[in-house]
C-alpha cells in the first residue's frame, strides 16, 4: 500500500496524470473506486486481494474523460489486458493511460505498447474455481440440459443491465437493446426479451471478452452471466488462435476475413 501511495503522490506531484482511478474502502468490508485529484485523497487507495473489479470500465465515461488524458489506473491483469484490447479497437491510444500493476513488492507504472503487452502476456487472467467449475459442469452437459441451466438462471435476469454498464467492452454509445426504431431486441424482461439480450450481448463479444468477471461480479440477482461470452471467446480462440487483450494492434477476430479461416462452423 506504502508503494502505491508513493507512487500516486508522485504521479499527482509531478501533474503526470489528471486522475488516478483506483479502489478505496466501501462499506461492508468491501472496496469501491475512487478517483484521486488531489495528493491529500492519495491516502483513501487501498490495494488488496478484494480489488478485483475491472477499474478500466471507467475509462469509457465522458465524466472520467473530461479530466483529460492521461489518467492512471489501479490495475489487475484483467485491466491491462482490457486497457490492451481497448488500444486495439481504437478506444485508447498508446499514452493515454498509465497502467499500475504490482510487480513482486513494488508498484511499475507501465505507460509504453511493449511493457503493457509484455505484461499481458505473463500475466494470465486466474478465474475463481468456482468459474471453472462451472464452466466444465456446463460442458458435460447436454444441449438440452444446457438449455435448461440457461432458461433457470435468466428466469431471474430482470434487465438492469448492472452487467453492461460493469463491462469495459461494453463501450457503445447506442446500445442495440436501447435502439427503438426500428426496435431490435423486446425491451420487456420476458424469457423473448431476456435471450434475445443476452445472445446478442454475448455475440458482441466474442472474441473481445477479457474473462474479467466484472458482469457477473456486477449482477444483482447472481446470474453468472460472463459465463457466456468467457465461452463464446474460448470458441474464438479455438477456432481462430485469437486471444484478445495481447496484442495493442490485433484487428478484430469477428470482422477481418482471412481465405485460411476454418469454416467448420458453417453448418
Ligand atoms: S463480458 Fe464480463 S467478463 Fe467479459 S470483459 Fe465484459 S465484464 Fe469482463
Ligand atoms: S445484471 Fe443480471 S439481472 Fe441485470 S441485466 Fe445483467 S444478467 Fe440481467
Amino acid at each position: 500500500m506504502k508503494q502505491l501511495h508513493e507512487r500516486a503522490h508522485e504521479l499527482l506531484e509531478q501533474k503526470a496524470v489528471s486522475v488516478i482511478i483506483g479502489y478505496g474502502e466501501g462499506t461492508e468490508g468491501r472496496v469501491r473506486p475512487v478517483f484521486i485529484r488531489t495528493l491529500e485523497a492519495v491516502r483513501l487507495l487501498v490495494w488488496d486481494d478484494r480489488c478485483r473489479v475491472n477499474l478500466a470500465v471507467y475509462l469509457n465515461k465522458p465524466e472520467i474523460r473530461k479530466f483529460g488524458f492521461p489518467i492512471a489506473v489501479v490495475s489487475t491483469p484483467a485491466t491491462v489486458r482490457t486497457i490492451v484490447q481497448l488500444i486495439a479497437e481504437h478506444q485508447l491510444s498508446i499514452g493515454d493511460v498509465v497502467v499500475l500493476v504490482r510487480e513482486n513488492d513494488t508498484v511499475r507504472a507501465l505507460i509504453q505498447k511493449e511493457d503493457l503487452e509484455q505484461y499481458a502476456r505473463n500475466n494470465p487472467v486466474i478465474f475463481p474455481p468456482f468459474v471453472i467449475e462451472e464452466i466444465e459442469l456446463l460442458k458435460k452437459m447436454s444441449i438440452e440440459e444446457r438449455f435448461t441451466y440457461w432458461q433457470e438462471e435468466l428466469a431471474k435476469c430482470f434487465k438492469c443491465y448492472a452487467c453492461r454498464a460493469a463491462c469495459p467492452l461494453c463501450y457503445c454509445e447506442k446500445c442495440i437493446t436501447d435502439v427503438n426504431q426500428p426496435q431490435w431486441v423486446c425491451v420487456a424482461p420476458h424469457p423473448v426479451g431476456v435471450f434475445e439480450w443476452h445472445i446478442n450481448r454475448a455475440m458482441h463479444l466474442a472474441g473481445r471478452c477479457i474473462e474479467c468477471g466484472s458482469c457477473t461480479i456486477a449482477c444483482p440477482v447472481g446470474i453468472p452471466i460472463a459465463l457466456l461470452t468467457i465461452e463464446a471467446t474460448r470458441v474464438v480462440k479455438e477456432e481462430f488462435a485469437f486471444t484478445p487483450g495481447i496484442d495493442c494492434n490485433a484487428p478484430s477476430a469477428l470482422s477481418t476475413f482471412r481465405v485460411d479461416d476454418k469454416e467448420t462452423f458453417i453448418r
